[in-house]
């Protein structure tokens, strides 16, 4: 079976945008799963010689902004329990959350190798800027990245695929 790669972060950062992208625009298998509150998507991708497959977790929501939602937490773990890789996405606009400090400090315990994408950084003059504001999660270089446009996700996708 192919190796599977882990998309976490919080609603509404561009997890989707960046699978179908990553995707390249496959068509996403969803596997309903009576009895937990989100779906996980498959999707298959590949880059270079590497086939792997892409699962979207549905957003990592919060009861304030900082504790994690028990039933949410279940399924990331299990996402995470059969992945290789993750790639934590989080928005370079509005930049580092407390919710993304909350999913870092979680995922930083988690025994799988973490890339951050920071995505939506189409802008030229500020993407590096946005992405360096994601150091201080503790999860090593933050790769800017566009789902939209495309725009570094070859960069993140020859980090990712040391790692598989
Ligand atoms: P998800 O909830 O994390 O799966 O996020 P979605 O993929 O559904 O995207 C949430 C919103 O962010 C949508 O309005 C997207 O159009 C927007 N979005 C996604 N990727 C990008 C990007 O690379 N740049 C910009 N500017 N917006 C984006
Ligand atoms: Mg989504």
């Amino acid at each position: 079976s192919l190796p599977i790669v882990a998309i976490i972060g919080r609603p509404n950062v561009g997890k989707s945008t960046l699978v179908n992208r990553l995707a390249g625009a496959q068509d996403a298998i969803v596997y309903d799963e009576p009895g937990v509150t989100r779906d996980r998507t498959y999707s298959n991708a590949y880059w270079r010689d590497h086939e792997f497959v892409v699962v979207d977790t549905g957003g990592l929501v919060f009861d304030d902004d900082t504790e994690f939602l028990p039933l949410i937490r279940e399924q990331a773990s299990l996402a995470l329990a059969e992945a290789v890789a993750a790639i934590f996405v989080v928005d370079g606009q509005a930049g580092p959350t407390p919710a993304d400090e909350a999913i870092a400090e979680w995922l930083r315990q988690q025994p799988v190798p973490v890339l951050i994408a920071v995505n939506k950084c189409e802008s030229p003059d500020q993407g590096l800027a946005q992405a360096a504001q994601f150091w201080e999660l503790g999860l090593g270089e933050p790769y800017p990245v566009s789902g939209i446009h495309g725009s570094g996700t070859g960069e993140l996708l020859d980090q990712l695929i040391t790692h598989i």
